[in-house]
């Protein structure tokens, strides 16, 4: 089935064969090989930058290194081209997870830094390692020969389209893979990522290296493309351009990434005339003055709030094309302003504006059975003398537990008891000062969280922690993770298994949200989804991981009384599924529905255990936590 989106593609690579006959001016050419070999980059940023949510401000630097590495293969050691290229796409892959380690430990700004503190010493070596790089004098590449000629301008235009292409349908593959949902997760909450059994850090690696080996794999095409490669090209100005190319284009678009490289390549050109880029600041101000226009046409002067402030940057950059002379010194500040521009007012890039609006249509899966999505293992969960403290404050004062398989414990007790705390510890979010935490006889205290997830134990969170970006149906895929073996290359390849397993998992997701009630709103957005839907959808997560034990942390918290009810419903259906729960729950009526023990705990000590009926009936919780509570 053919969609409008497969026709204007299908016109794109027509258009970009033909160009050559159309336009056989090898300056255009040039230019147009120079856009491909730019949109390789944005392609492979687009994953760190759009997908992880990474800042990277030293990507020029992966582009030189692979400049440098194929370029030095071929010159000094022979090495052919195709071999050049793919050597420089590791190397440059190499230095990607290489940062990416130094860079695990920060994020926001500090990261920027990290990145941009990367760029400038890898432009410094170049500089300075002469007797490699021959330094400041640069290093002549020669164009690959084909039976003995020298490529001509339009041959290598057809290398690097193929090149294009290829990349393009490997990123997009990737994108929408579970690796592609692995990066997005890790952005928008990396502590449930993680909680779902996916490692951020490992994440964050594979994000680093694959934009790193594109970025080389850009730069090797580039020395060849130019002949000719110098140490000033790999500027912090090149890196700035890259990302403002992404953020242009479009986050998590392909078609974002050329459409950004396009702007990027005609940029600079537009920049060095100044008629032509009064003309480009005179089409901005005339489009923002069209949507003032029209925003205060429907919305009134409230509006202009909004819409004033890119009308009179437009309107002033028009003013200033008039009055200034040298284009060329201003070139920094105008990049600036444009990702203020683009990251204020185009926050989701040129191809935002073109989508329409309301998202992706998307086709709900046909739900393949509704029998048991989740096949769980009992397993017993220990917990002996566990003790957290925070400085000072101890969460946890040797608090011992056990939970049965198949059964639902309640925990509870009054705020900063140390609940959640308990919750943090049993999922490895937190290191226990002492004591011991066993999951079928094996100890998992200290553990990371990922590696404790995918032993079993899954969990939702007191404050909502899903991927807000993501559909609910993705969410969920997101607990499948592991479900899917196949690795990068095998996706390249588009393994026929692995389209196999998509489907697979679309069928088991949606049967889990069948489950919790949410089949209706398998394409929403989690962040569009109500309050208590989004609750539901952090169960149907969990229970993507096949869990033996869930922890639920106030999974009734802001919910309203029907609510409840089906909230309840869900969990004795998730009980009769085998998986055994633990229950943080201030809604005592829910508690004694439902929960087999209870633990009461009150500043950090269990003062309290039993069924339900003895809990509640003991003087000391009365005290402690009921009685407040019926005050
Ligand atoms: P509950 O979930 O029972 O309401 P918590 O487990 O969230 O309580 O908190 C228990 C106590 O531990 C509170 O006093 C809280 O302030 C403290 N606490 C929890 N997490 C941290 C932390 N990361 N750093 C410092 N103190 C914390
Ligand atoms: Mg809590």
């Amino acid at each position: 089935m053919f969609q409008r989106t497969h026709i204007l593609w299908a016109l794109l690579a027509v258009g970009a064969l033909a160009l050559p006959f159309a336009v056989p001016i090898p300056y255009y050419l040039h230019l147009a090989i120079i856009v491909g070999i730019y949109a390789i980059v944005l392609l492979g940023m687009d994953l760190l930058v759009g997908y992880t949510g990474q800042v990277s401000l030293g990507h020029a630097a992966f582009f030189g290194i692979g400049a440098y590495a194929g370029g030095l293969l071929m010159t000094k050691l022979g090495v052919p081209f195709g071999v050049a290229l793919l050597a420089a796409a590791v190397v440059a892959a190499v230095f990607g997870a290489l940062l990416a380690a130094a860079a695990l430990r920060v994020s926001g700004p500090y990261l920027a830094m990290v990145t941009l503190a990367f760029g400038t010493i890898v432009q410094i070596l170049i500089n300075e390692m002469d007797w490699l790089t021959m330094g400041p004098i640069g290093l002549a590449v020669d164009k690959p020969r084909l039976f003995g000629e020298k490529l001509g301008t339009t041959q290598y235009y057809y290398v690097v389209l193929g090149f294009v292409a290829l990349v393009l349908v490997c990123t997009n593959r990737w994108a929408t893979s579970h690796f592609g949902r692995a990066f997005e997760a890790l952005r928008d909450s990396p502590i449930a990522t993680e909680c779902m059994g996916i490692s951020v850090a490992r994440y964050k690696a594979i994000a680093f290296a694959l934009s790193a080996a594109l970025a080389g794999l850009a730069g090797s095409l580039y020395a060849v493309s130019e002949e000719y490669i110098s140490p000033n090209t790999y500027t912090f100005e090149l890196s700035l351009l890259f990302l403002l190319g992404v953020i242009f284009g479009g986050r998590k678009s392909r078609a974002g990434s050329l459409l950004g490289a396009t702007v990027i390549v005609m940029l600079p050109t537009l920049l060095d005339s100044t008629v032509l880029f009064r003309w480009l600041a005179a089409c901005a101000t005339a489009g923002a003055l069209y949507f003032c226009v029209r925003s205060v046409r429907s919305d009134g002067l409230v509006a202009l709030r909004s819409v004033l402030p890119p009308l009179l940057i437009t309107a002033g950059l028009l003013v200033f094309s008039f009055q200034v002379q040298n284009l060329n010194e201003h070139r920094l500040s105008i990049f600036g302003l444009l990702i203020l521009l683009a990251v204020f007012y185009l926050p989701d890039g040129l191809m935002g504006m073109f989508r329409t609006v309301g998202g992706r249509p998307m086709a709900a899966p046909a739900l393949a059975s509704t029998a048991a999505p989740v096949g769980a293992t009992p397993k017993v969960l220990s917990i002996l003398d566990i003790t957290m403290r925070f400085g000072g404050l101890t969460a946890l004062n040797a608090v011992s537990l056990e939970v049965q398989p198949g059964s639902i414990h309640g925990l509870i007790g009054p705020n900063g008891s140390g609940k959640s705390t308990m919750m943090n510890v049993l999922t490895g979010v937190y290191t226990p000062n002492a004591g011991s935490v066993t999951l079928a006889g094996r100890q998992i205290q200290g553990g990371r969280p990922h590696g404790i997830a995918s032993q079993g134990i899954a969990r939702t969170f007191q404050n909502v922690q899903l991927f807000w970006e993501m559909t609910a149906l993705q969410n969920v895929k997101v607990g499948l993770h592991h479900d899917f073996g196949t690795n990068l290359l095998a996706l390249a390849l588009g393994a026929r298994a692995s389209r196999v397993r998509e489907s697979q998992a679309d069928a088991q997701a949606m049967a889990l949200l069948a489950l919790v009630g949410l089949a209706d709103e398998a394409g929403t957005d989690a962040r569009d989804l109500p309050y208590g839907k989004q609750r539901l959808l952090e169960i149907a997560r969990a229970l993507a991981l096949k869990p033996s034990i869930l922890l639920l942390d106030e999974p009734a918290a802001g919910l309203t009384g029907p609510d409840v009810a089906a909230l309840v419903q869900v969990l004795r259906k998730v009980k009769d599924f085998g998986v055994a729960m633990v229950l943080i729950e201030h809604h005592m009526d829910m508690v004694m529905a439902l929960c087999d023990v209870v633990t009461v705990l009150d500043f950090g000590q269990k003062i309290s255990e039993g069924n339900a009926q003895q809990v509640r009936d003991d003087p000391r919780v009365v005290s402690a936590y009921l009685g407040t509570a019926a005050a």
